[in-house]
């Protein structure tokens, strides 16, 4: 009975309200009323701030030792939102109005760690989850974690939000020769500013955002990048008439069919920036709103390296066939010296290497296998945020459904659970005395 009573008062206070270590002293079980996030980052905190308003607490576990690692760690110093402020703002808490339109990686920190302390959210850092399993039996999720001191925890709960990101891995492209190249080869989560590169010969593998960008921030530090341009890309303005491009599309696309919107983007851009394809940058079939949501590839926004590739500053190169000691071999048969390779070649999920479930993520790319906006909830109180293919805005809508469906079942649960233990509490008991 005494042990009730502890746990009905910490259940008050506390998320976390029974910890029991294991017998061997290198696992210990806890049981977490509320639900279980996993990661910190903008859709673990979105998600724990949305619920945390409608008085469910949870527990939020990241591997790192920061919230927003991705952001913290792994990206360049000149990096900006790509996006305006308005559309990457987390529910509840706008930015600051003192922020420019686009805000520099640091201030998006910043709001972030505010956001953290205004709904009081902490999350239990350097705990990397390697197993999350539902256990049918008890109608609970057994989540295992592993700290840096290689200590599990055996998690139990009712509700488990995936919230690792889109961009948890980096995606590295094997090549041949690669052990030969005598150069740095490194990827685009390592790679911070173009002051290390002065003077050299840099090679760019990729030509999302990030490709594009380093490239630039490259010729900012007089080093002489060129660009592997191996796909179709659609390149626009990051804005036109006026607007952020952004900004424009979602307005036109409340009152325009999307092949219209397409349509005025791409010959707002022709205007603008001319023909891309003369500068080897080709653009697909699809319009980039229509490619946007059917594929999930994002235009490219740009911020300036078009200019560069007029110029020459910036050249582009066909698809790699092999590297060499100190040089790359290309589809077309020219060899070219290079000092240093940075792979701009994107990120992946990670939830199927940790999460035992194939109903609601597909095994093959690790996102929810229904598409936008019904990838937000699976079976048994498992919950994904953040998959949407439509960053921090995507975000916010999963992150406030995730609380109300929770809110939902926390509410209902809460009278079965305060009357089971009031009668167990109520109850006459042999060994109340002792
Ligand atoms: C360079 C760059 C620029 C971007 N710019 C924009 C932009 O301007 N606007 C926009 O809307 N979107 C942008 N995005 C998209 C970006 O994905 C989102 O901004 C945002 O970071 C996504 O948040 P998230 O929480 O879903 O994922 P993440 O930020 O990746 O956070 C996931 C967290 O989960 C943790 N984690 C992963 N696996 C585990 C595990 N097994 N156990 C415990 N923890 C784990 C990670 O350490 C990480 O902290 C950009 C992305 C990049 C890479």
């Amino acid at each position: 009975m005494d042990c009730l009573r502890e746990i009905q008062g910490k259940q008050a206070h506390d998320p976390i309200f029974i910890e029991k270590m294991n017998t061997s002293a290198s696992w210990r079980c806890i049981c977490v009323p509320g639900p279980l996030i996993v990661g910190a980052g903008p859709s673990g905190l979105a998600t724990a701030a949305c619920l945390k308003e409608k008085g469910v607490p949870s527990v939020v576990l990241e591997r790192s030792n920061c919230i927003a690692s991705l952001w913290q760690l792994k990206t360049y110093d000149r990096l900006r939102l790509h996006l305006p402020k308005q559309f990457c703002e987390l529910p509840l808490m706008g930015f600051p109005t003192d922020f420019p339109t686009y805000p520099i990686k640091q201030q998006f920190v910043d709001y972030l760690e505010a956001y953290a302390r205004e709904f009081d959210i902490k999350p239990r850092f350097n705990e990397t989850v390697s197993q999350a399993e539902y256990d049918a039996t008890l109608g609970f999720w057994r989540v295992k974690s592993v700290g840096v001191n290689g200590k599990g925890t055996e998690y139990v709960c009712r509700w488990l939000v995936v919230a690792t990101g889109e961009n948890a891995e980096a995606v590295m492209p094997e090549m041949e020769g690669m052990g030969e190249f005598g150069g740095d080869i490194r990827h685009t989560s390592l790679y911070k500013s173009g002051e290390e590169f002065r003077g050299k010969r840099v090679l760019v593998v990729g030509c999302g955002n990030s490709g594009m960008e380093v490239c630039l921030d490259l010729c900012n530090h007089n080093a002489k990048p060129s660009l592997v341009v191996r796909d179709t890309v659609h390149v626009l303005p990051r804005e036109m008439l006026g607007r952020s491009t952004f900004g424009l599309s979602m307005w036109l696309l409340k009152w325009l069919p999307i092949r219209f919107v397409d349509r005025l983007l791409l010959i707002v851009t022709w205007l603008m920036l001319g023909d891309t394809a003369r500068i080897g940058l080709d653009r697909p079939r699809l319009g980039p709103l229509e490619l946007k949501n059917l594929s999930g590839k994002t235009p490219v926004l740009d911020v300036g390296t078009l200019a560069n590739i007029k110029s020459g500053d910036i050249k582009v190169c066909p698809s790699i066939k092999r590297l060499k000691r100190h040089a790359v071999e290309f589809v077309n048969g020219k060899t070219e010296n290079f000092g240093a390779i940075i792979l701009a070649t994107g990120y992946k999920s990670n939830v199927p290497s940790w999460l035992k479930e194939r109903e609601m993520f597909s095994e093959k790319d690790g996102y929810p296998r229904r598409p936008f906006p019904n990838g937000w909830k699976g079976e048994s109180g498992l919950y994904a945020v953040g998959f949407t293919k439509r960053g921090l805005l995507g975000t916010s809508m999963d992150a406030r459904r995730i609380a109300e469906d929770i809110e939902r079942c926390w509410k209902h649960e809460a009278k079965h659970r305060m009357a089971f233990t009031r009668s167990l509490l109520q109850q006459p008991s042999s060994d109340s005395s002792s």
